[in-house]
């Protein structure tokens, strides 16, 4: 067998186009293979009558100079957005109200976010133990122990339900948060880490995601994704992979592709999958590392884009938008003001609110029908931001594994993939179970995944550079 491609990639999401990229504009021969009929996998925008929704990711934070680099490489740039100010402000709910999360230490001790006793209680956090470096532990044990409980009630709760759609008494602190994680074993304290990691940070290349930009596209999230694959020589859509397997000069990938099943030879293999279609390939090759990979939960989430006329609502939309804590009882995670966040989401006149529903929290929730979700998500609107009439559209996406939750046994479940890529040279995993789950974080997952593949294939054919 002569493989007739350095690298067959399976799933053009951001991670499997990514690591597509790094590796075509490096002079290797790559293969994309898609099982949907368009790439983006979780990125998704639609233009409809003048609103642009996002059915998965608004935005993603600029935390490393890899980002423009990709998407200076594949002509994006230029469309490239950054939040609007005023989306620095955002609200928590409390006692049904809501509340700016406060951005300056004199505004921390007027909020009535907290009370005065857990802002007091903040003065014991240098003075915490900090953890066994053995002991894993949830992101709740964690903030409790640190914190107090009114902090992981009214921020972290909240803010993991924002970017987990998770639970904190289920995600591990060290898989889901490394950073928070890292700072207390180095310096035994996050308030102490926040002022004495200042110099570390001024020195790295990489932005520290409370301070990275936001950015999205003037045409929405799917320009990065179309980007990519517009100059991907080739990608094949609509091209499911069935089975892997592997010979003395390679590996071999069946696929069912849109006319028939086809079989593709190659050196080394990229599954950018989520995990189930992971586990399942890689089954005979790596049981352990399939069962680890089954493992991990997916929560089902709804996004609900609703539109109203501007002056149907009460609330200023002044921010991002609004998380909700568990304790406030609702049945929403919270919502986006996408028509503040970026312009040119929403005529003249209109706003855009982009609202999820489920998570780990209520996921009977997000399995609801649309109709059900539409008006359950008004019924909250109405409640918290004083909306006044029904809304204009809504566009309802329903995802059944929304994102994968790094919940505890995380790191020993990534280790025995760790050790199947050893056990089986040439087949690499790269996907949004490992390494971060955000779009920048795929991204810089993807650059690490596509160099070792690039060292393990060595130098590239000079005729294709
Ligand atoms: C509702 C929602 C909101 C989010 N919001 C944000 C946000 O605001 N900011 C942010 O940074 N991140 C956000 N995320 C997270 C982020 O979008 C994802 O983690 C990231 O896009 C995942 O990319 P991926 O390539 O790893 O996986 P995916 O996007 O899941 O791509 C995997 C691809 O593999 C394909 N595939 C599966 N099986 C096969 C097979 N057998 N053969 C061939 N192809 C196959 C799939 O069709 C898919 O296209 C959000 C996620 C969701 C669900």
């Amino acid at each position: 067998m002569n493989p007739a491609s350095d690298v067959v990639v399976i799933g053009a999401g951001i991670s499997g186009l990514a690591s597509a990229w790094w590796l075509q504009s490096g002079g290797h021969k790559v293969t994309i293979i898609e099982a949907d009929s368009r790439p983006g996998g979780t990125i998704g925008t639609v233009r409809d009558s003048g609103y642009l929704v996002e059915a998965g990711p608004n935005s993603t934070l600029e935390t490393s100079p890899l980002i423009a680099q990709l998407l200076e490489q594949t002509g994006t740039i230029a469309q490239r957005i950054y939040a609007n100010p005023a989306a620095n402000n955002r609200f928590i709910l409390r006692g049904g109200m809501l509340l700016p999360l406060p951005l300056s230490p004199p505004a921390f001790f007027k909020t009535r976010l907290f009370s005065a006793g857990a802002k007091l209680g903040l003065l014991r956090e240098p003075f915490v133990r900090r953890s066994s470096p053995g002991v894993e532990e949830t992101v709740a044990q964690f903030v409790r122990r640190r914190l107090g409980v009114e902090f992981l009630d009214y921020a972290i709760n909240p803010f993991v339900a924002g970017v987990y759609a998770g639970d904190p008494e289920c995600l591990s602190v060290r898989a889901a948060f490394p950073r928070l994680f890292e700072i207390e074993q180095q310096y035994g304290s996050l308030i102490r880490g926040q002022i004495m990691g200042a110099k570390e940070r001024k020195r790295s290349q990489e932005t520290p995601k409370q301070s990275a930009p936001m950015l999205s596209f003037a045409e929405g999230m799917q320009t990065l994704t179309d980007g990519v694959a517009a100059r991907m020589e080739d990608l094949r859509l609509d091209t499911r992979a069935t089975g892997m397997s592997r010979g003395d000069a390679g590996w071999e990938v069946t696929a069912a592709g849109p006319r028939g099943p086809l079989t593709l030879h190659a050196k080394t293999v990229v599954l950018a999958t989520p995990t189930n279609a992971a586990a399942q390939l890689m089954r005979t090759h790596a049981p352990c590392a399939s069962d680890a990979l089954d493992a991990i939960p997916y929560p089902p989430v709804a996004s609900v884009a609703s539109a109203y006329a501007r002056a149907d609502l009460a609330h200023a939309l002044d921010g991002f938008g609004f998380l909700v804590p568990k304790k406030e009882r609702r049945q929403i995670l919270g919502t986006i003001f996408s028509s503040t966040l970026f312009g040119n989401r929403a005529p003249d006149g209109m706003v855009l609110l982009t609202t999820f529903v489920g998570g780990m929290r209520q996921p009977e929730l997000a399995e609801r029908d649309e109709a059900a979700l539409a008006s359950l998500v008004q019924e909250e609107l109405v409640s918290l931001l004083g909306v006044r009439a029904a809304p204009q559209r809504t566009w309802v996406k329903r995802w059944k594994r929304a994102i994968p939750q790094y919940t505890l046994g995380h790191l020993a479940r990534i280790a025995a993939v760790d050790e199947a890529e050893r056990a089986l040279p040439g087949l690499y995993l790269c996907a949004n179970y490992r390494g971060g789950i955000s779009v920048a974080d795929c991204i810089k997952s993807s650059r690490t995944v596509s160099d070792r593949v690039a060292q393990y294939l060595g130098r590239p054919d000079p005729a294709r550079r």
